[in-house]
């Protein structure tokens, strides 16, 4: 199947009629537990080889199913999925990571990621530096010896900032200190990190990859020799498994990704143009556009620019969200992203600040040169482009 296009890799990888009966659609096994043929062993560490399956914590069908469709769109050699994003994040951090160990974190980042290290993680001996990652002489500069991890987001949330996955793996290699890349934005459609040097890849399945907001989940992909002890010891020890309606629901997702995420681009480059162009908006920022300030590494890193963009206004940004709750008819004033329902949230520079990244001197000016006093995060789903300007347009007005 490895050798088959993105779009059929979507449809077919990781099922095939079912054997008892013909079905063509992936069956749901809902079952915890699994009757055995022969008495097994009570613990994980028992085991050698291919797992049968025992338990659901620690292996079921559909989940399975789920797994072996990511890993062939991901073009990963391994997968394993988790109950949200967050829950695949702390599983590769708390995994790759112990007490005196360093890690180097990108400065804007998925905001729970971000608490995680910069809290969480100090609490249990493990300090992390955040760097601004567009630029890799910070990202040299705050690696130490002790440094066991790399971690990188992009595009970033929320500012749709990008880092350069070839040349921070560059630095990565050099040193033999793993690279981390949380591709949720990105999605395996638009880029593929581990092609590009990452050693693991991280998804929040909640977004494009389930694509309908109805599941929460996460995946972490690479080669074998990283993902087993995540299955061994993140999955069955720490237990934040994927349910096996959400891998049945996701699947069902990950099987249009492809075809879901050229309408995305194509709705939000529409959107962009707009915003970019409406008397009330100061900045647009997505990839897609001329003027995205990292265009050139967009079109060689992303070969979609998905369907995710942030914009400043000229007015007061608190006042216009509180006026979009209200008024939007057809976009969502809500949080997440990738769904096929657009999507808005305002996010207020000082609050975020202030809650989660704590970014001060150079790395907040940065961070200001991007966002202002605030940005308008906005998800563009599959509804016709000319109904979300009109939309937005009467808000904005
Ligand atoms: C949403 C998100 C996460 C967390 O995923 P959940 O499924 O909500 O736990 C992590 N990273 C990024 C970039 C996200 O957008």
């Amino acid at each position: 199947m490895s050798d088959r296009g993105p779009n059929t890799l979507a449809v077919h990888a990781g099922e095939a009629p079912d054997p008892a009966t013909g079905a063509s659609a992936p069956n749901l096994v809902m079952s915890t537990t699994f009757a055995l043929e022969e008495p097994a062993g009570f613990s994980i560490n028992a085991f050698e080889g291919e797992l049968p399956y025992i338990y659901t914590r620690w292996g079921n069908p559909t989940v399975r199913m789920l797994e072996e469709k990511l890993a062939a769109l991901e073009g990963a050699e391994d997968c394993v999925t988790f109950g949200s994003g967050m829950a695949a994040t702390s599983a590769v951090l708390f995994s790759g990571l112990k007490a005196g160990d360093h890690l180097v974190m990108s400065d804007v980042n998925y905001a729970g990621t971000a608490e995680l290290a910069r809290v969480t993680l100090r609490d249990y001996g493990i300090e992390t530096t955040v760097a601004d990652t567009t630029d890799l002489s910070a990202v040299e500069a705050a690696i130490r010896p002790e440094t066991r991890m790399l971690w990188i987001e992009t595009p970033a949330n929320p500012i749709l900032r990008l880092t350069d996955i070839a040349a921070v793996g560059g630095i990565a290699s050099d040193q033999d200190i793993p690279l981390v890349v949380d591709s949720t934005f990105a999605t395996p459609v638009a880029t593929k990190p581990l092609e590009l040097g990452a050693d693991l890849v991280v998804h929040s399945l909640t977004k494009y990859i389930g694509g309908h907001g109805d599941a929460l989940g996460g995946a972490v992909l690479g080669n074998r020799e990283r993902i087993e002890p995540l299955r061994t010891d993140a999955i069955v020890h720490f237990g934040g498994v994927l349910s096996p309606f959400n891998a049945w629901l996701i699947a069902r997702g990950a099987a249009t990704l492809p075809i879901r995420m050229r309408a995305h681009e194509e709705g939000a480059g529409a959107v962009a143009r707009f915003l970019e162009n409406h008397p009330g908006v100061r900045r647009v920022n997505y990839p897609g556009l001329a003027s995205h300030p990292q265009r050139e590494l967009a079109k060689r890193q992303m070969a979609n620019c998905s369907g995710t963009l942030s914009f400043q206004v000229r007015g007061d940004g608190a006042a216009l969200a509180r006026r979009m709750a209200k008024e939007l008819s057809i976009i969502h004033y809500a949080v997440s992203l990738g769904h096929h329902r657009s999507l808005i949230y305002w996010i207020d520079t000082a609050a975020l600040m202030e809650s989660t990244f704590h970014l001060e001197g150079e790395q907040l000016a940065r961070y200001r040169e991007f966002a202002g006093d605030g940005v308008f995060r906005l998800s563009v789903g599959l509804e016709d482009a000319e109904d979300l300007c009109e939309d937005l347009d009467r808000v904005l007005s």
